[in-house]
């Protein structure tokens, strides 16, 4: 089977306006991503904040433009496509951000807001009715709602309005950043199995982008692990968190607080911060903080690898035949 969605090469720099008197510089917020998501799965994305998740998701659906690098969804290069094309591609794939509140226009009723779309699309006002009861009443909540405004409603709701709105187009690919973060831990869990639902109901592919592994865990397939701008590590979930190669994923995974009393993991302390990505280690860029770091650490950018169907970047696992980018 081909991929619903193929990124390849993906590298997006941003400029970082500094004083006139200074050369420009820029930042490697995506540093050649290469990944590719299946019809139905869910591909889960976790990093630190600031690794280049969020930017990821952006360049897939061209909220962003990438410097380099290829996007084809359904087979179709979108990275070359006008606005058109891209309009009819965007009926496909839809986002769900994580403060619901922020996205939702406080000045319009839910029936507008979820109205919005349909129109931008050329969806028949005939049709259009039925399409919002039915999609509001499929994130659980019920007609009357659609005549009151975001504020009246909770996070865990506005969240669901959230999905309702990049649902109702009835999309094949949604792109979901941190779409539970900003809620009760109670909450996630409903909001969690809603999403879950609706993958299965409408055959939906989601990219799931997270910095809590609990989270990916619970819902993700399969799970790539970024580290400044890179895809360090990339497997299905149970490979991934069964046996994490990675030093920075095991260091993560090791910091997930420990619900089975026979788990005796050694817990792995991350020394310093994330370094900065405007300035990001020459070589691995996890060395100053990698405890297995060794002298090429430092001068080479460790290439992905392939290890019974895991792929890791790390120079601790060089021997294992490398993957062709290409
Ligand atoms: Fe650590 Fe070296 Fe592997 Fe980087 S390449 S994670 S520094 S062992
Ligand atoms: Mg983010």
């Amino acid at each position: 089977t081909t991929p619903i969605l193929e990124v390849k090469g993906l590298r997006k720099l941003f400029r970082l306006k500094k004083g006139w008197f200074q050369q420009p510089h820029y930042v490697h917020a995506l540093n050649g991503i290469d990944v590719s998501v299946y019809e139905g799965e869910t591909l889960g994305i976790v990093g630190e904040s600031g690794c280049g998740k969020s930017t990821l998701g952006k360049c897939i659906l061209r909220l962003l433009e990438p410097v380099q690098g290829e996007i084809r969804f359904q087979g179709n290069e979108i990275g070359k496509m006008n606005k058109n094309e891209m309009r009819a591609v965007r009926r496909n794939m839809q986002m769900v951000f994580q403060n619901a509140f922020e996205t939702l226009n406080p000045k319009l009723t839910i029936g507008h807001i979820l109205t919005e779309p349909l129109i931008s699309h050329g969806i028949p006002r005939e049709q259009r009715q039925a399409l919002l009861e039915e999609t509001i009443e499929i994130v659980g909540m019920s007609k009357q709602h659609l005549s009151r405004y975001p504020h009246e409603f909770s996070g865990g709701q506005r969240q669901r309005i959230g999905i309702a709105r990049a649902l109702i187009l009835r999309p094949k690919l949604i792109i979901a950043d941190e779409p539970v973060s900003a809620l009760d831990v109670s909450i996630q869990s409903q909001i969690l199995n809603l999403l879950q639902d609706l993958q299965e109901q409408f055959s939906l592919t989601y990219i799931f982008i997270s910095h809590d592994l609990s989270v990916v865990e619970h819902i993700a397939d399969k799970v790539a692990v970024m580290y400044l701008g890179e895809i360090i590590e990339y497997a299905e979930k149970e490979k991934l968190f069964g046996r994490p190669l990675h030093p920075y994923t095991q260091a993560l995974l090791s910091a997930k607080p420990v619900t089975d009393p026979d788990d005796t993991r050694e817990q792995i302390v991350l020394s310093g911060d994330l370094p900065s990505p405007s300035n990001p280690p020459v070589g691995c860029k996890f060395h100053p903080r990698c405890r297995s770091s060794m002298e090429i650490c430092k001068v080479e950018l460790p290439k992905l690898c392939e290890i019974e169907g895991q792929k890791v970047a790390c120079h601790l696992y060089q021997s294992y035949p490398a993957i062709d980018p290409s």
